[in-house]
């Protein structure tokens, strides 16, 4: 990644957040399904419709909706997905997903966000779920028992056994994203999770966080993606402690375009399927 190249993808970030604060006001994104206002048009012979449709996704243990908003174009394939948390004591990535899905869709590519997929922690304010179950280490990815049912990290009675970690297992392997974010916190990093090197320090770089390697959890969400989906990279991004500040939401909001337009560029990526 030459340092050019960096700054050119910083430089079009910022012109887009500009353009998206001087031609639309912020939306709320309450509804199920809805068109972009801007008409569909042509430059170059490409079609833009960039546009948001959100998609419940199931229930969690206590019957709380999660769901995912798809913005920009919605029938690209390979999108970036981000899951505002998974932890419910963890949730300051929330308001970056939710930051996302206000401002104006990207005009190419597709962004997938699911501001929530722990919505029962996030209430009870518990790392997590409505049944004790640490999500994240529930996923089939060198799964094993560990602890027991309310401990931090209890991995539930069996692989996928909890409603949140299904619903994102399906999202995951209907869409096989090019690159997925978990937010975390509280470490300030960007964790080295398995993936693209190049794309982990890219988004390290503009996220103004180091990079670093964390121990790889067996039933971890990201390792399973990383093993399954051979050539995708999801990646476990650590927030710092509290309440994320306005400059930090915006930064890594940005940051996250930036590198949904830097995943359609490297070609030696190419996402091959592993049972
Ligand atoms: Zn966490």
């Amino acid at each position: 990644m030459t340092r050019r190249w960096l700054l050119l993808a910083v430089g079009v970030a910022a012109v887009g957040v500009i353009l998206a604060l001087a031609i639309e006001p912020a939306r709320p994104g309450g509804g199920r399904t809805f068109q972009a206002r801007q008409p569909t048009s042509r430059h170059g012979g490409e079609r833009e419709t960039p546009s948001r449709k959100k998609l419940v996704l199931g229930a969690s243990v206590r019957h709380r909706p999660i769901f995912a908003v798809l913005l920009g174009d919605l029938d690209a394939t390979r999108p970036l997905l981000v899951f505002g948390d998974i932890h419910g004591d963890e949730p300051a990535g929330i308001a970056i997903a939710r930051d996302l899905y206000r401002d104006r869709p990207p005009r190419s590519g597709l962004l997938v966000t699911v501001p929530d997929l722990n919505p029962d922690g996030v209430a009870a304010r518990t790392r997590q779920n409505g049944r004790g179950v640490d999500l994240n280490r529930n996923f089939p990815w060198h799964w094993r028992p560990l602890e027991r049912r309310g401990d931090p990290q209890y991995s539930g009675p069996h692989p996928l056994s909890e409603p949140e970690s299904r619903l994102a297992r399906s999202l995951i392997l209907r869409r096989r994203p090019m690159i997925t974010i978990w937010f975390h916190q509280p470490l300030a990093l960007v964790d080295e999770s398995g993936g693209n090197r190049k794309i982990e320090t890219l988004a390290a770089h503009l996220m103004h966080l180091p990079l670093r390697r964390l121990t790889r959890y067996p039933g971890s969400a990201a390792s399973w993606q990383n093993h399954r989906l051979r050539g995708s990279t999801a990646m476990v991004v650590e927030l710092p402690a509290g309440k994320p500040s306005r400059r930090l939401i915006e930064r890594d909001s940005d940051a996250i375009r930036a590198l949904l337009r830097a995943s359609a560029l490297p070609p030696g990526i190419n996402l091959s399927h592993r049972g």
